[in-house]
Parts: C-alpha cells; sequence; structure tokens
C-alpha cells in the first residue's frame, strides 16, 4: 500500500491536531494525521483536571474532553486521521514507514511535521538503585491506569518531583483513593512556581527539598523507601509505591534513527524559527522540541508551524544554508537552535530558552559579536526563558547567548 500526501503529520496531540486544521483551513489538499493510540489528544487524554483550551478555544476543558474537542476540530477540517497508526521509521526524502492492524505500509509526503510530544524520565534513566518490585511508575502511567482501565497502582505511594505534573500526580492520586506519604524533590527549591508550590502543604503532604531517594526495598511490591535529605540524614518511609513525576525528554526516536539526528540541548530535533529542521522536508513543532509546556503552547505551535508549512508548500522558496545558534553553560537549550536568512514573520517569534541549574548572572544575546540584548536576574531551571528574536539575528552569520555568572 502507498500514499502521496502534501503533508504527514506523525503525533496526534494538540501540536499535531493544530498544525493539521491550520494547514487544511490554508488550503493544503491532502493532509494525513498518523497516531498510534486509538483516539487523538495526546497527553491530555489521561488527565481528569483542567485547565486546557482556555486560550485555542476560550473555555476550560478537562483534558479528556480536551482531546475529543481535537478529534471534532480534525474531523470538521477534513484531515484525513488515521489512528492506531504507529510510524517506525522516517527516511530522508519524506517516506514514512507505518505499522496498523492494516501491516506495514510506506507513506510519502512533500513535507513531514513531526509531533510526537515528551514522556517522562523512567526509573531505568534516573539510576535508582535498590529492589525492582512492582508499583514504581510514572505519572503517565498512573493516569492512563486511572482513566483508562479504573486501576491505582497504590495508595500510599512516594511522590518524586514537583514540577507542575507532579501535582498533577499528586491530584491524581487524592482523588482516587490515594494518600501520598510525602514528596520529595532533589533540587533546593520547588521547581512550580506559586501558587502550586504550596499546593503539598495545602493538601497535608509532608514535603522535602534537596532530598533524592538511595534504596527502594520490597520483594513483591514496594514496601519501603530510603531517601537522603538535604541535611544529609537518611530518612526511610513505609510506602506501597513510588510514583515518578517529570524531568520530561522529547519522544524523539524517530529523530534520533534518521538522519535528521537531535539537538544535544534540548534531545529534540534542531529547528528553524519556522521550526523547520536541517532537512527541509521536515519540521516540528510541540513538546518534541524541548519537552514539557502545557497543552495550550503545544497547540498554538502546532498551529503557527502548520502556518509555516502552507507558506513553504504554497512558494516553494527552498531553504537557505541554517546558522546555529549556540550557548554558554549553564543555559540547557535554545529553541530555535537553528536560524535561516528570512524576510518574512517567523511561526516562533521568541528563543526559549532554559538553564540547567539556579544561576545568578548576566545573559545576553550577541549577533557577529556584538550585544544586541541583555538582562541580569536570577535564573530557575527548567523555567521557560523567552527572548524576542531581533529580525537582524536571521542575516547574522554567529548567534550566542553569553553567560556570566555573578555579574
Ligand atoms: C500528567 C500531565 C498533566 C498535564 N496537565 C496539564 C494541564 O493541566 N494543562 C495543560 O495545559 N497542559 C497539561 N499537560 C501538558 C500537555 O498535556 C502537553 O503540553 C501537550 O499534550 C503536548 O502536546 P504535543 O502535541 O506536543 O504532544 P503529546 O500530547 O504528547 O502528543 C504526542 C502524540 O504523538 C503520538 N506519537 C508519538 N510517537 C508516535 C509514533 N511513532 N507514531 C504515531 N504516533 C506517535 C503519541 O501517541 C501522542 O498522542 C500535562 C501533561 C501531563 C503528562
Amino acid at each position: 500500500m502507498s500514499t502521496r500526501a502534501d503533508v504527514i503529520i506523525i503525533g496526534g496531540g494538540p501540536s499535531g491536531v493544530a498544525a493539521a486544521v491550520e494547514l487544511r483551513r490554508q488550503g493544503v489538499a491532502r493532509v494525513v494525521l498518523l497516531e498510534r493510540e486509538p483516539h487523538l489528544g495526546g497527553a491530555t487524554r489521561h488527565c481528569s483536571h483542567s485547565p486546557f483550551g482556555i486560550r485555542e478555544f476560550g473555555r476550560v476543558y478537562l483534558g479528556a474532553a480536551y482531546g475529543k474537542r481535537l478529534e471534532r476540530e480534525a474531523g470538521h477540517a477534513g484531515v484525513d486521521v488515521r489512528l492506531g497508526h504507529s510510524v517506525t521509521q522516517i527516511g530522508a526524502d519524506g517516506e514514512i514507514a507505518v505499522s496498523s492492524a492494516r501491516g506495514v505500509e510506506t507513506l510519502t509526503a512533500r513535507r513531514v511535521l513531526l509531533a510526537t510530544g515528551a514522556r517522562e524520565m523512567p526509573r531505568s534513566a534516573r539510576l535508582i538503585s535498590g529492589d525492582r518490585p512492582l508499583g514504581v511508575v510514572t505519572t503517565g502511567t498512573l493516569q492512563t491506569y486511572v482513566a483508562f482501565h479504573g486501576l491505582m497502582p497504590f495508595r500510599r505511594p512516594l511522590i518524586v518531583g514537583s514540577e507542575l505534573v507532579s501535582l498533577s500526580a499528586a491530584f491524581t492520586c487524592l482523588t482516587h483513593g490515594a494518600r501520598p506519604v510525602a514528596m520529595i524533590e532533589s533540587a533546593p527549591e520547588p521547581l512550580a512556581r506559586a501558587p502550586f508550590r504550596w499546593f503539598p502543604a495545602l493538601v497535608g503532604v509532608p514535603f522535602h527539598r534537596g532530598a533524592d531517594i538511595v534504596d527502594i526495598r520490597g520483594v513483591q511490591r514496594v514496601e519501603e523507601v530510603s531517601f537522603r535529605r538535604a541535611d544529609s540524614g537518611v530518612e526511610t518511609v513505609a510506602c506501597d509505591g513510588v510514583l515518578l513525576t517529570g524531568r520530561f525528554v522529547p519522544e524523539s526516536a524517530l529523530c534520533r534513527q534518521s538522519a535528521l539526528g537531535v539537538d544535544a540541548g534540548s534531545g529534540g530535533p534542531a529547528i528553524d524559527q519556522d521550526g523547520r529542521c536541517a532537512n527541509p522536508i521536515f519540521f516540528a513543532g510541540g513538546n518534541v522540541l524541548r519537552a514539557v509546556e502545557t497543552g495550550g503552547w503545544a497547540f498554538r505551535e502546532g498551529r503557527a508551524v502548520g502556518r509555516a508549512i502552507a507558506r513553504d508548500l504554497a512558494h516553494d522558496e527552498g531553504a537557505s544554508e541554517a546558522v546555529p545558534v549556540t550557548f554558554d553553560a549553564p543555559l540547557k537549550l535554545a529553541v530555535p537552535s537553528l536560524l535561516r536568512r528570512s524576510a518574512h514573520a517567523p511561526a516562533f517569534p521568541d528563543f526559549q530558552l532554559r538553564f540547567t541549574r539556579l544561576a545568578q548572572g548576566r545573559l545576553s544575546l550577541e549577533l557577529d559579536g556584538r550585544e544586541v540584548w541583555h538582562k541580569r536576574g536570577d535564573w530557575r531551571p527548567e523555567r521557560r526563558i523567552l527572548v524576542p528574536i531581533p529580525p537582524a539575528a536571521f542575516h547574522a552569520e554567529h548567534v550566542h547567548f553569553r553567560f556570566r555568572e555573578g555579574e
């Protein structure tokens, strides 16, 4: 079987659906949306809480209802949605290998959008030592159990993490009959902003900052966990599960096994100001770019990249050589990490930056060695930092973010 499309979109979460709908609105005829799950909606589907949809649809949805709204939007727009279709390989010329109940097929397209989202770091990648009993799961797994199978894998879990998603995890526990015994965070401060960071105290769950798991014990299922506190003392809590939250990484397996590769900072595909990759057939948008943002953010990003793809197909001007965006440590990433010469308004009006750790100092942007922007501050890890992309950046040979600690 073979299909030739104008655009193939891989991933039916908010960013993929928004891009597909926008492409149809812009008059692109054959838009194929491939999603491995049986429904559209991506990570929002298993969120039993709100808020989703405020900016894009002007009303507040629970996650599952938001996913259904996305499904309706794609249907009304005339997108060719193929559910239960897993993309297993992407080729440099736009050839896509897809596996589904119908077997394996090859699809080709003039442009391909990667919108495969992000996933939480599992136990193995966090290098957590100890026994390997049942009961150690991520938020995504917990919420999938709860939302789709009516199962709660524990009653007294220890929650690891303090991002927004960690609070979503705590909320899921509390509303489905589980009572977390504690929350721990390895960073010196909670990662969620106020007022969210006060949530554990409000619901009476002890919170330990600067704490790391040193041992998990249990024969069949988790029985107790020891963690090192910020004062170096080791504390042991009885619990029947460990809930690993946050520390999202882009779902970029397809990029890694192809010539596209991934950007060393973000772990996702390198893109330019229009979401275009080094191979100009490919584009990317949403959480695959730098891991987690809100659903609304992913939606707006997908829509903007969809518009850029439609313009590219209409004018077919080709893509100029890309200039890499470089940065000093402890900056973690810059998105876009490539810039191309262009005169039109970009899909990404801002650089998105993140730091790996808490740092105090002066951050500046240099174009060909000349400083064009700077700001002093306390820069927190994993917080979104936006720096408007000056038009001159699209014509520069060297684009660099400099950081001077302590200045
Ligand atoms: C637990 C949790 C709570 C959250 N709470 C909120 C909240 O309250 N408010 C909010 O705004 N946001 C929230 N978010 C964030 C929001 O869900 C995400 O920002 C949004 O879903 C990202 O959209 P996306 O399209 O980039 O990726 P995703 O939604 O992750 O979608 C990616 C899609 O790609 C598919 N896919 C991946 N690889 C392939 C492949 N090879 N072949 C075919 N399909 C593939 C996946 O199945 C998935 O459906 C939460 C996220 C989580 C995990």
